[in-house]
């Protein structure tokens, strides 16, 4: 599947590189901490899901969510992919970006009557819908507006992705989608409605799925559905199995890409549905680091006791490791003399959970550089302002090119919002 991580990261002369760029030349030029991503892997992530379907009618639907910003996306546009959605603040990203919108399927549990009017009008491929109460709105919204929605049920399948609990999602006690008896109702009700057109069947159970079982096996419960609505002359033109597809960040394997694509090949066998996945972090998870310099060293006091290198990165910048107990890898940026040493690699806010990693053999001297390994997925799109921390810049590595695809906030773009106020 994917490229690993080490054939974008690599010591050169002892100096980290990603691709061709040394890190210590993006950190001297746009400070840290930085999010630093690779072009390269994200094309070979792309490239790798779609050999793995080859022959097979896909279209890879981004998941916006992993990573929102605005030249990744125009990367992804680039590299052929569209877009799943779970905001109106992620259509208009796609829209900022110049991307068409004609691609793009709507996920997410909450979706608010001004989010919908604004999909509708942007006529985006699907609403992936989570509720009865949802269909009702999509359809009543469409025919306010005079323009017919295409839906598409989310089908909870009782499946357990064998995941952390908090990215588990498609099982019964979750609050996503619909139970398959509820989501057959819908579909009838849908395929009768004037405002509806009825284009596929979703599905999303979960995240870092190392697993393909699980996978497959809510294919096969989508396609029960998928049969039964045939019978009853309701054709569904796609079937979309979600994203989910799981990254090494320490000794997990990864998904076996082939293996999902052979075996969704099999299990489809002749049926003529188009096919979509909704993978975000396998695409950016690991094209991705945090780079963030030694601020502080703090040496136990005693034998036993915990030592400390206090960084300039920090939970608000990434909360992974404080919010699911993630494990990041942290490489070493220069090879040096210093001896190596266990450190708990902590950022500065005043919080006992901010920490980035623990118990890290590293060679470490004030102001050594680090980068926190796997950190495009789901990092930059959590970062905050805790601590009045301005969150961090953005750079894009091409070959022995870089470029920042987002400045680093400031103390005025923080003040703004409470300073521009009337009176
Ligand atoms: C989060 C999400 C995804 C992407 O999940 P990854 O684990 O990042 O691949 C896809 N679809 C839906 C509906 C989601 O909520």
């Amino acid at each position: 599947m994917s490229a690993p991580a080490s054939s974008i990261l690599n010591h050169v002369d002892g100096v980290l590189h990603m691709e061709d760029v040394p890190l210590p030349v993006i950190a001297e030029a746009v400070g840290t901490p930085a999010y630093i991503y690779s072009s390269a892997y994200i094309r070979t992530a792309i490239a790798d899901i779609r050999s793995a379907f080859t022959g097979m009618p896909l279209t890879i639907q981004y998941a916006v969510k992993a990573n929102s910003n605005l030249s990744i996306l125009a990367l992804c546009h680039a590299e052929g992919c569209s877009f799943d959605i779970v905001s109106g603040g992620e259509l208009a990203r796609l829209l900022a970006a110049g991307i068409p919108t004609d691609g793009v399927i709507f996920s997410g549990v909450g979706k608010s009557v001004e989010e919908i009017d604004f999909a509708l009008k942007a006529e985006i491929a699907c609403f992936n819908i989570e509720s009865e109460p949802e269909l009702e709105r999509v359809a009543a919204r469409a025919e306010v507006l005079n323009i017919r929605a295409p839906i598409s049920i989310r089908v909870n399948p009782n499946v357990d992705a064998q995941t952390h609990p908090y990215i588990s999602t498609g099982l019964k006690q979750n609050k996503f989608g619909v139970a398959p008896e509820l989501a057959l109702e819908l579909y009838q009700r849908a395929h009768a409605h004037d405002w509806l057109d009825v284009a596929g069947i979703d599905c999303h159970i979960g995240s870092q799925i190392g697993n393909v079982e699980p996978l497959l096996e809510s294919l096969s419960c989508l396609l029960e559905l998928v049969d039964q609505l045939a019978a009853e002359g309701i054709a569904l033109h796609h079937i979309d199995l979600g994203g989910g597809m799981g990254v090494t960040y320490q000794n997990e394997t990864s998904l076996d890409m082939d293996a999902y694509g052979a075996g969704v090949r099999q299990i489809l066998g002749a049926r003529k549905l188009a096919l979509m996945l909704e993978p975000g972090r396998s695409i950016v998870a690991n094209a991705g680091v945090l780079l963030s310099r030694v601020e502080y060293l703090k040496p136990a006091a005693e034998a036993g006791a915990p030592s400390f290198a206090v960084i300039d990165a920090a939970m608000n910048d990434l909360i992974r490791p404080a919010l699911y107990q993630a494990w990041h890898d942290v490489l070493p940026v220069n090879r040096h003399e210093a001896q190596s040493h266990v450190w708990n690699i902590v950022g500065p806010v005043c919080e006992t959970g901010d920490f980035l990693a623990h118990e890290r053999e590293l060679a470490l001297e004030p102001d050594s550089l680090v980068a926190i390994a796997s950190a495009g997925a789901y990092g930059m799109v959590q970062a905050s302002n805790y601590n009045a921390r301005n969150r961090a810049c953005e750079v894009l590595v091409d070959g022995g090119e870089f470029r920042v695809i987002r400045r680093r906030e400031t103390m005025a773009d923080q003040l703004r919002l409470e300073q521009e106020l009337p009176g």
